[in-house]
């Protein structure tokens, strides 16, 4: 590599419950002396979340930290099948709780979700972040009655207005056992390369990442990507750059051209 300068990264903060405060502030704090202002928090409405707990759902809002809805109960009551058990054991660990539903009850979960930063007096969420990012069994265009914008997925962002998929590489640092350390070092290695082609790079932080064993490598890549986009602008980029296409083509050409850059966005 490096062209770090350039590449755009989304940072967000997993799994905000009122038995996570205490970390996702800490993060925050350690966001703003890296002078990260552009952090998206993701949270899980089906926790027992007291009155205090929510004024500081309001409170982020105020300091301009962007909302996003994160499942429901962010655990599984039971494991719907064998796909479901081999992703429950190597990536999600119990928390994947789409796997479990049909595709009925992922949209009542999605739309519960919505209501309920309303129903708290919170802004409406234009993003949602499956648990695991493991949608689960839902067919895409079924998203387009739910009143979510954005979602993200395991590949990428999936924009529900144009129904496109903008693949993006993702980093994570829940190295919470010594088998996952070196799993996850070879990922993000080769998603820190996969953003110097794709110009965008998604930071997944978790609210114990800091005391875990990947915490300096956190650090250094909040360091060494120093551009950081809201979500929306995902979305924004990809408006831009279908206008540039057609206009400087007739618009048969331009719809060629959009498929041929799906998968390499810049
Ligand atoms: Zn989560």
């Amino acid at each position: 590599m490096d062209n770090s300068d350039s590449i755009r990264a989304l940072v967000s903060v997993h799994d905000v419950m009122p038995e996570t405060l205490e970390q996702i502030q800490a993060l925050l704090e350690r966001l703003t002396a890296a002078d990260i202002s552009a952090v998206t928090l993701l949270v899980v409405p089906g926790a027992d979340w007291t009155p205090a707990a929510i004024d500081t759902l309001h409170d982020f809002e105020r300091r301009g930290y962007e909302l996003a809805g994160h499942g429901w109960r962010h655990r599984i009551s039971r494991i719907g099948g064998l796909r479901h058990r081999l992703h429950a054991t190597f990536i999600s660990r119990q928390v994947a709780e789409h796997l479990a539903l049909d595709a009925l009850g992922i949209v009542a979960l999605m739309k519960r979700c919505h209501a309920w930063f309303l129903e708290q007096g919170l802004r409406p969420p234009s993003l949602y972040v499956p648990p695991a990012w493991a949608m689960g069994r839902i067919e895409r265009n079924a998203l387009a009655d739910l009143p979510f914008l954005q979602y993200e997925l395991f590949s990428g962002i999936l924009s529900a207005q144009t129904g496109r998929l903008h693949p993006m590489p993702l980093l994570g640092y829940e190295a919470d056992t010594a088998g996952r350390t070196p799993v996850l070092r070879l990922w993000n290695r080769i998603n820190r390369h996969r953003a110097s082609t794709v110009g965008w790079i998604r930071i997944g932080i978790h609210p114990h990442d800091l005391d875990l064993r990947l915490a300096e490598d956190l650090k250094a890549d909040l360091h060494r990507f120093s551009i950081h986009a809201e979500y929306g602008a995902v979305d924004a980029a990809a408006d831009q750059r279908c206008r540039l296409v057609t206009s400087a083509r007739s618009p048969s050409a331009a719809d060629s051209s959009m498929s041929n850059t799906r998968s390499n966005p810049r």
